[in-house]
């Protein structure tokens, strides 16, 4: 029985509480925490009487001491970074000076440098060792749920896994000629980065969306993807021993594309500063600005999305392949929490991952990436609060 603090109110957010609440052996107390008070106020109310105490504050996430000063007004015992990538480290920092375990979704970005890595969280084990915390890094789908996958077929399927493909498909459809399913800066730095796999011992570098497929997504049908670059891959070349190949793909629709192509072509997703009437302004973050909130997208979003993992490696010597994936239904997600299937996706896995290290399942002082940790009572979780996988023992392979 205990008590988190949930930062952010957006569309990510606002599942994982919904989920806290309803593992509410688990979750005690929760403090929903965001910049903007009215909407952690209207989380708050939308979810009470259920059982669980719930209290909204104001917080400006990128600020230490304000964060420490509500840690320590609060006082929870571990902390769910649900806001953005720019805020991992402050508030790892505030876990660290008051006492708290920690969990994020995404990996840090510095805000002027559209490049993830795992370097500047990493550099936190040995405090959080000393410390004898536990910050759990990517407790989401895609990173997350995929390495979780990647930890349970190496326990329960292969000797060795030599090949990774991950394939995050989303065959919903919002109505709208352009919008993004999670924050659309935090999408689009992601999608117009280069991309990148690694094979044998390097990384290959490609230009965005250069490599493209198409995969049959069962329930979801045929799609398009492309290859491209993500946080966990990072990870698992270095905790999945003998890995020789990783890749990524996401599908992507054509309107979206050819917005997106035309949006970068006249210069609104640089992340460079522009003079713009006396101000400086931030051409991708004004178009955040006019683009739908990701949070309004779940009454008009229809469809499926088919999120998974293909290994194909050694069991007993022979050559084995397996697939594990799950299937969410962007309206079945939004009548029971009001949030499409991408936040879904997403706050299920932060709840299961917090309950985790709460449980003791999970709880080591250091800092950890999802493989490392035991898949099972994980897996188990995923299956009892919305996110059922299911295993192909002959999949198609991606060529
Ligand atoms: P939203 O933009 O919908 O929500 C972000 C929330 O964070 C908003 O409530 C925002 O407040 C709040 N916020 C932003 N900056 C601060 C700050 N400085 N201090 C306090 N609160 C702040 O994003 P999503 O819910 O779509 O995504 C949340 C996170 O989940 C992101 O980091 C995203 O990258 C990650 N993600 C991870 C996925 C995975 O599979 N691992 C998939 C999808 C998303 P305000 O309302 O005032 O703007």
């Amino acid at each position: 029985m205990s008590k988190v603090i949930i930062i952010g109110a957006g569309g990510v957010a606002s599942v994982a509480a919904y989920k806290c609440v309803e593992n509410h052996e688990t979750f005690k107390e929760i403090c929903i925490a965001s910049r903007t008070l009215g909407k952690a106020q209207a989380l708050v109310d939308k979810l009470s009487g259920r059982g669980v105490k719930l209290s909204a504050r104001q917080v400006d996430a990128d600020q230490v001491d304000q964060l420490l000063e509500l840690f320590k007004a609060e006082k929870p015992d571990l902390v769910m970074n649900l806001a953005l990538p720019y805020q991992d480290l402050t508030i790892m920092d505030a876990c660290l000076a008051y006492g708290a375990d920690y969990l994020d979704t995404a990996n840090y970005e510095p805000p002027e440098t559209a490049k993830f890595e795992y370097k500047w969280q990493w550099a936190y084990r040995d405090r959080f060792k000393e410390a004898g915390l536990t910050a759990i890094l990517g407790s989401g789908f895609d990173p997350g749920v995929t390495q979780v996958f990647s930890a349970y077929a190496l326990k329960h399927h292969f000797d060795s896994i030599r090949t990774i493909d991950i394939l995050d498909c989303n065959g919903g459809d919002h109505g709208y000629p352009f919008a993004t399913n999670f924050n659309p800066e935090i999408n689009i730095r992601e999608v117009s980065a280069n991309g990148r796999y690694w094979e044998k011992g390097e990384w290959i570098e490609t230009k965005p969306l250069e490599i493209k497929g198409t995969y049959n997504f069962r329930e979801v049908g045929e799609k398009d993807m492309y290859l491209l670059y993500h946080e966990e891959e990072e990870s698992l070349i270095q905790n999945i021993p003998g890995l020789e190949r990783i890749r990524f793909f996401m599908t992507f629709g054509q309107s979206y594309l050819t917005h997106l192509q035309c949006l970068k072509n006249v210069g609104m997703t640089s992340i460079d500063p522009i003079d713009f009437e006396g101000q400086q302004i931030i051409p991708l973050q004004f178009l955040k600005a006019v683009l739908p909130d990701p949070a309004s997208l779940g009454p008009r979003t229809v469809g499926k999305t088919n999120i998974g993992v293909i290994f194909e490696g050694l069991k007993d010597g022979q050559p084995k392949r397996y697939y594990l994936y799950n299937i969410c239904d962007h309206q079945e997600a939004y009548q029971e929490t009001g949030a499409q299937a991408v936040s879904y996706t997403t706050g299920v896995p932060a709840m299961i991952g917090a309950a985790m290290v709460l449980q003791g399942h999970w709880k080591k002082p250091g800092v950890y990436n999802l493989e490392e940790l035991d898949p099972d009572p994980f897996m188990a979780a995923l299956n009892q609060y919305g996110l059922p996988w299911h295993e192909d023992f002959d999949p198609v392979m991606v060529p």
